[in-house]
């Protein structure tokens, strides 16, 4: 039903998309998702969602992605949502979720600050209460998609004196709000996927903040969960393979000895990361939380990827150097975005090296 509904639905341009896409490209896609009331398949039925069990939910994603359908500015569904469901009170779940069911509402994460990344609890955008609102001051930046968002919410710092993850709150904020601006950055494959958002005395209502004061943090980590399973997807990684096979052939390579080596150990290498990510999925699917042992898929997934866009860099020769669409024999390429995206995928969802950090000090548990 699923497979029936993309082929008639989704817009065949927008199949395989080489970078995140807009809200002016995507936007009637998501509301025909919504009006179908498959907008949200992990939320609960009696949010507006499907309630799908996690077996369900992922064969749901796999289908997505193996149609290549590109991922519609989704922060809403994927974080606020299950974020208010968990720790919002039941105003503020009325007054969100269902806007951002019906896409009236389009949101986006401002965690990220010049200075604070990896170490995202040294963060230091302020809110400082007077009367009924938070005055908000500071900068955030890695926005993705901002410049498409209606809302943004937001980790700011409450109480100076606290420890750093203890003085940290979460709130919502509209982005139209005075004081606000958002400059997109663009990036090393030329797309504004991302911007800085500043805040200069932002006047947020305290009616906004989610939980309590000085509590974000626990909040913060809470929305990991099931994204570190989406990370590890090999889907990416196999298209991407497609791509290095099809170039070989446009370019006559598949003779070549060194050509196909090299086809080979990423296949191999594509293959062991499908079934690393199946035994992951075993876990969500029988519904036990992931061990900590799950940050190798991330870095296994997001190398096998970026190796993948080197190799498809390397093999085009002088044709590697261009980007946007290229002609390689009677085909055509996008042949810079595998490497592009890879080198990205390695650096968001927790960088590879903090994760391999994780692996050292708690599934290794060498000495720090
Ligand atoms: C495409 C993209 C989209 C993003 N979207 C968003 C978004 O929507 N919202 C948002 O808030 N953020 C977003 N980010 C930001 C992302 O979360 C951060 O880039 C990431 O957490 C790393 O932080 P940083 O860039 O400050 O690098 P830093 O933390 O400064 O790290 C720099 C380098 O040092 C390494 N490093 C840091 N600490 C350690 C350590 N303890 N041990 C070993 N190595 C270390 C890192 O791995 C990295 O290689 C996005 C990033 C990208 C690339």
């Amino acid at each position: 039903m699923l497979r029936a509904f993309l082929v008639r639905h989704y817009p065949t341009p927008l199949r395989h998309m080489p970078r995140r896409v807009h809200w002016h490209e995507i936007g009637d896609w998501y509301r025909c998702l919504s009006q179908q009331g498959w907008i949200a398949p992990a939320w609960p039925e009696a949010h507006g969602g499907m309630g799908l069990p996690a077996a369900k939910l992922i064969a749901w994603h796999e289908e997505f992605e193996a149609y290549g359908v590109a991922r519609a500015p989704d922060q809403g569904i994927l974080m606020v949502g299950p974020v208010l469901m968990r720790f919002g009170s039941a105003e503020q779940q009325q007054r969100f979720l269902p806007k951002i069911l019906s896409g009236e509402n389009i949101w986006c994460q401002g965690y990220s600050e010049p200075n604070a990344g990896s170490d995202l609890a040294s963060l230091r955008a302020e809110a400082l209460l007077e009367g009924e609102h938070f005055i908000v001051s500071g900068q955030k930046t890695w926005t993705t998609l901002a410049q498409d968002a209606t809302h943004i919410f937001l980790l700011v710092r409450t109480d100076k004196a606290a420890k750093p993850q203890a003085g940290i709150s979460f709130l919502l904020c509209d982005l139209n709000s005075p004081g606000i601006s958002v400059r997109p950055i663009r990036d090393l494959a030329g797309h504004c996927e991302f911007c800085e958002v500043f805040f200069d005395k932002v006047r947020v209502p305290h009616a906004n903040l989610v939980g309590q004061v000085n509590q974000g943090w626990t909040i913060a980590k809470a929305l990991l969960g099931f994204e570190r399973l989406h990370l590890g997807s090999p889907k990416q990684s196999q298209h991407a393979l497609g791509h290095l096979k099809a170039l070989g052939q446009q370019l006559d390579l598949m003779d070549d000895s060194a050509f196909r080596t090299r086809y080979a150990e990423l296949a191999l290498d594509v293959a062991n990361l499908t079934a690393l990510y199946t035994q992951y999925a075993d876990y969500v699917k029988r519904g036990e939380p992931l061990p900590p042992s799950v940050s190798m898929l991330k870095i296994w997934a997001t190398e096998t990827y970026q190796r993948i866009g080197l190799a498809i860099v390397r093999n085009a020769g002088s044709l590697g150097a261009l980007s946007g669409a290229t002609a390689t024999g009677d085909g055509q390429q996008h042949l810079l975005a595998a490497l592009y995206n890879g080198s990205a995928a390695k650096i968001y969802g927790g960088s590879n090296e903090v994760q391999r950090n994780i692996l050292a000090r708690t599934v290794l548990e060498l000495p720090s």
